[in-house]
């Protein structure tokens, strides 16, 4: 049996879909809408995307990735179910819910143990490699689904999938940063940048962040950072030495890439953690290895996050950690959200309301 949600307006035809026909380019069409939910599965009214440095990447192209175009676009976002499928539990027609874009098989050994994102047999990142949010109507297997706690909108909710539980997972999983210890966030404008300052003030952490320009600083200074670094005007590592006494920070959150990666690992105290979840500025870079053993750094990569990472996101967001926003545009301006991502003007995240 298929719950329908009765206050909709009878069933439309079409319903549009954002889709990307080649290389930075973006077509909104209107397609035809899903069938009702199979079993197991539940179908999402989308209601607000975030913006992601990976729309980014997926929006210029990449010549690596596997995939097939036309492709619909957005790799989070938040939104309301509109009807279930057959033996799904625990969701009701109208609630508020967002969902895992990185469709993982549940049953190899890392999706068992709740590691979501190491899961060895991935079918593919919605919106990157495959069909993603950026669409009325969609259904969704109900196990990547997640309910949004009372009192968070749509569009805050929008960005704990990714930008927030990437954040989560970054510092708490994979840095296992602990209360007063002195981090290093790089590029604290962005929207990840934002989430990790906020995260890491919020268990009484030390924040030291940069920034590109005198602006973006003082809006880095009222979130709570304790130092903020203009990397235009003076070199973050001069500046971080100082500012801890020469010692260097615990940990470095890092995702800008060959522009900062060495600068950072010379921030680390000794015994340091660096966490990178990307590489905005390129791909590769040199390290100096007498210097990674012999100050005995520890640097991890970090992709993604579980649905574990995603619960622990909203819960901090019901709490009042919300997201920072930048900008809030239309569905037919999702490509404008995306150039102010690619230039860097953003201070927090670009949301796209349906
Ligand atoms: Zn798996």
């Amino acid at each position: 049996m298929t719950l329908v949600d009765e206050r909709a307006p009878v069933a439309a035809k079409t319903m549009r879909a954002l889709t990307l026909v080649s290389d930075r380019k973006l077509e909104l069409l209107d397609i035809a809408p899903p069938a009702a939910p199979a079993a197991g599965e539940v179908q999402i009214a989308i209601r607000a995307i975030g913006l992601n440095h990976l729309d980014v990447w997926g929006w210029r192209g990449m010549a690596f990735a596997k995939r097939k175009l036309p492709l619909v676009v957005g790799v989070e976002g938040a939104g309301e179910i509109r009807a279930i499928g057959a033996g799904v539990t625990g969701f009701r027609v109208g609630d508020p819910v967002v969902a895992y874009g990185g469709l993982t098989c549940g049953v190899c050994k890392a999706c068992r143990e709740g590691r979501d994102n190491l899961c060895e047999n991935v079918a593919g990142v919605m919106g990157f490699h495959v069909d993603g949010f950026a669409r009325d109507l969609l259904n969704m297997q109900a196990r990547f689904v997640v309910p949004i706690p009372a009192g968070i909108s749509f569009r805050d909710a929008a960005c704990a999938p990714i930008a927030f539980s990437t954040v989560q997972h970054m510092l708490f999983d994979n840095a296992k940063l602990e209360p007063g210890e002195t981090i290093l966030v790089q590029a604290g404008g962005s929207g990840i940048g934002t989430a990790a300052i906020k995260m890491a003030k919020a268990i009484g952490c030390t924040v030291i962040t940069t920034v590109g320009d005198d602006a973006k600083a003082a809006k880095a200074k009222a979130l709570g950072a304790d130092h903020v670094i203009n990397y235009r005007t003076d070199r973050f590592e001069g500046a971080v030495r100082k500012l801890t006494g020469k010692k260097g920070v615990d940990v470095v959150f890092e995702h800008v890439g060959p522009d900062t990666f060495n600068g950072s690992l010379l921030c680390l105290k000794r015994g340091g953690r660096l966490v990178t979840c990307g590489s905005t500025s390129g791909q590769s870079t040199t390290v100096n290895l007498f210097q990674l053993y012999l100050q005995q750094y520890r640097i991890i990569g970090s992709f993604g996050a579980s649905m574990r990472n995603i619960r622990e996101s909203l819960a901090k967001m019901a709490s009042g950690l919300s997201p920072v926003i930048d900008t809030e545009v239309a569905l037919a301006d999702f490509e404008r959200g995306l150039a102010r991502l690619e230039s860097r003007q953003d201070f927090g995240k670009i949301i796209v309301n349906f």
